[in-house]
C-alpha cells in the first residue's frame, strides 16, 4: 500500500484540531500540505451520537478574547447568530454574605463571554473545513500506532495504509494511548468530582445574567442560554453523581432551585443530563522534535472557569503564528526551535490558567471558618472595588496575555 505525506498532520478534530486548521490558513496558501484525522465523522445528524466528542450535548463559555480570535479567522458571525451573550455576572457563596457582580458596560465590552452549544459551535468550525479542498481528511479513520523517526512521524492508519509527516499535532484529547506509545507521561490530579452538566429553563427571561454559585457541595454555574434557558454545570462528589443522574426530573429540578435559589426564577424544565469525571491532566511534555500536544491532549482543566478551550485557542493561535511564519520562510514546520518558540511563548499564560481553574474550586470547597471568611473578604472587595472587578474580568474574559498574531 502506498504511503501517505503531509507536511503537518493534525489528529483530533475536536475543538482543538478543528481551529488549528482554521488558523494554518496562511501555510496552507504557501504551499504546506496539512492532513486532519478523526475516529468520527465531521458531518453528523443531530441524534447521531457519532461526532467528535468536543461538540456533544454540553455548552461551552468563550470568552471575549476567543471571540476576537474567531472574529479574525472569519467564524464569528456563524457563531454569534447561536450564541448568547454574557452581559453580568453574579458570583456567590451559598450560606455566606460575599457576592459581587460584574458588568460588561463597566468593562467596556458589549459582553463578558458567550454561551454556545457545543454542536453549534462545532457545526461552524467544521462547515469550511469539510468542504475545504487543500486539505487531507482522512475520517472516520483512526491512529493506531505512531512511530517518531528522522523525517518526522509515521502513523498506522486503521485502514492498513502510512501516512509520514514532518510535523505531527497531537489533539486527540486528554487519554490519548499515542502519547503512551511516545513514552510521553500525564500527572493526573483526580478532583473525585464529576460534572453534571444538564439545561434547564425557568418561567422568567435570563435577560444575559449567568451566575456562579459556591456551595460545599460543590460550584455551580447557571448560564444563559436561550431566553429563559440556561445551561447547567454542577460540580458533585463522586460518591452521589450516579444517585443525582437518576433521580426523577422533579426531584432533581427542586434540588437544582435549592442551591441557586431564586434569583433566576422558578425553575420549569430540564433536558437530558449527563456526567464528566474531574481532573486536572497535565502532559509531561507538550513539544519534542516534529510534535505537539494540543488541547486536553496538553491539559485538561476543571470546567468550573469555563477557560478550557479558550487556553487552547490561544496556544492553537500562537502555534499556527510560528508554522506559519516557518511556511513563509521554507522552514520545517518540525523544527525543534520552532516548536519551542511556541512554548515559550504560552508557557505563563498556560500556568497562570492552569492554576486558576485549580485553585478556584480548591477554595471554595474549604469548609474551615477562616478560610470562608476570607472568601467573602475577596468577594466584598470585588463587589467594592473596581480594579479588582476589572483585573478578574480580564482574566474571565480571556484578555490580558500577549495576542497571538493571526493571518
Ligand atoms: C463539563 C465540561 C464543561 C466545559 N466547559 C468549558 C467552557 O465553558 N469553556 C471552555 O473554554 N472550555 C470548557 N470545557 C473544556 C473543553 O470542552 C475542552 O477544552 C475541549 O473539548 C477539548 O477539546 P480537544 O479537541 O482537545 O479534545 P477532544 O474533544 O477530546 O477531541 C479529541 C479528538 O481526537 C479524536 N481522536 C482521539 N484519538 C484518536 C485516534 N487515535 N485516531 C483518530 N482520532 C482520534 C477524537 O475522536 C476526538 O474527536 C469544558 C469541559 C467539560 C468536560
Amino acid at each position: 500500500m502506498t504511503t501517505l505525506t503531509a507536511d503537518i498532520t493534525i489528529i483530533g478534530a475536536g475543538m482543538a484540531g478543528a481551529s488549528l486548521v482554521h488558523l494554518l490558513a496562511p501555510a496552507r496558501a504557501a504551499g504546506m500540505s496539512v492532513a486532519l484525522i478523526d475516529r468520527q465523522p465531521l458531518q453528523w445528524q443531530d441524534d447521531s451520537d457519532a461526532r467528535p466528542p468536543s461538540f456533544d450535548g454540553r455548552a461551552t463559555a468563550l470568552s471575549f478574547g476567543t471571540r476576537e480570535i474567531l472574529n479574525q479567522l472569519g467564524l464569528w458571525d456563524a457563531i454569534a447568530s447561536h450564541a448568547c451573550p454574557i452581559e453580568h455576572i453574579q458570583v456567590s457563596d451559598e450560606g455566606r454574605f460575599g457576592q459581587a457582580h460584574l458588568h460588561a458596560t463597566e468593562q467596556g465590552t458589549p459582553a463578558l463571554g458567550y454561551i454556545i452549544e457545543n454542536h453549534q459551535l462545532g457545526q461552524a468550525l467544521l462547515r469550511d473545513i469539510v468542504n475545504a479542498d487543500d486539505l487531507l481528511q482522512l475520517t472516520p479513520l483512526s491512529v493506531e500506532q505512531v512511530k517518531m523517526n528522522a523525517d518526522g512521524a509515521l502513523l498506522q492508519l486503521s485502514d492498513g495504509r502510512k501516512l509520514q509527516t514532518r510535523l505531527l499535532i497531537m489533539a486527540d484529547g486528554g487519554r490519548s494511548p499515542l502519547m503512551t506509545q511516545l513514552g510521553i507521561q500525564s500527572k493526573r490530579n483526580d478532583y473525585g468530582t464529576h460534572a453534571l452538566v444538564t439545561q434547564v429553563e425557568c418561567d422568567q427571561p435570563h435577560n444575559n445574567w449567568a451566575y456562579e454559585r459556591f456551595s460545599q457541595d460543590g460550584p455551580i454555574a447557571f448560564l444563559p442560554l436561550h431566553k429563559n434557558q440556561y445551561a447547567v454545570v454542577w460540580t458533585l462528589d463522586a460518591d452521589v453523581i450516579d444517585a443525582m443522574l437518576a433521580l426523577d426530573e422533579a426531584t432533581l429540578l427542586a434540588k437544582l432551585q435549592q442551591r441557586i435559589g431564586h434569583r433566576v426564577g422558578r425553575l420549569t424544565r430540564i433536558g437530558s443530563r449527563v456526567s464528566y469525571p474531574l481532573a486536572l491532566v497535565k502532559a509531561s511534555e507538550q513539544v519534542r522534535r516534529s510534535l505537539v500536544l494540543l488541547g486536553n491532549a496538553a491539559h485538561s482543566l476543571h470546567p468550573v472557569a469555563g477557560q478550557g478551550f479558550n487556553l487552547t485557542l490561544r496556544d492553537a493561535a500562537s502555534l499556527a503564528e510560528h508554522l506559519n511564519k516557518a511556511a513563509l520562510d521554507g522552514l520545517n514546520p518540525g523544527d525543534l526551535n520552532v516548536l519551542e518558540r511556541y512554548l515559550k511563548q504560552q508557557v505563563t499564560d498556560q500556568r497562570n490558567t492552569v492554576t486558576a481553574s485549580d485553585w478556584l474550586p480548591r477554595l471554595f470547597a474549604q469548609p474551615n471558618a477562616l478560610v470562608a471568611c476570607a472568601r467573602d473578604g475577596g468577594l466584598l472587595a470585588l463587589a467594592a472595588m473596581p480594579t479588582a472587578r476589572r483585573l478578574f474580568a480580564r482574566h474571565a474574559m480571556g484578555q490580558g496575555q500577549r495576542a497571538a498574531r493571526i493571518g
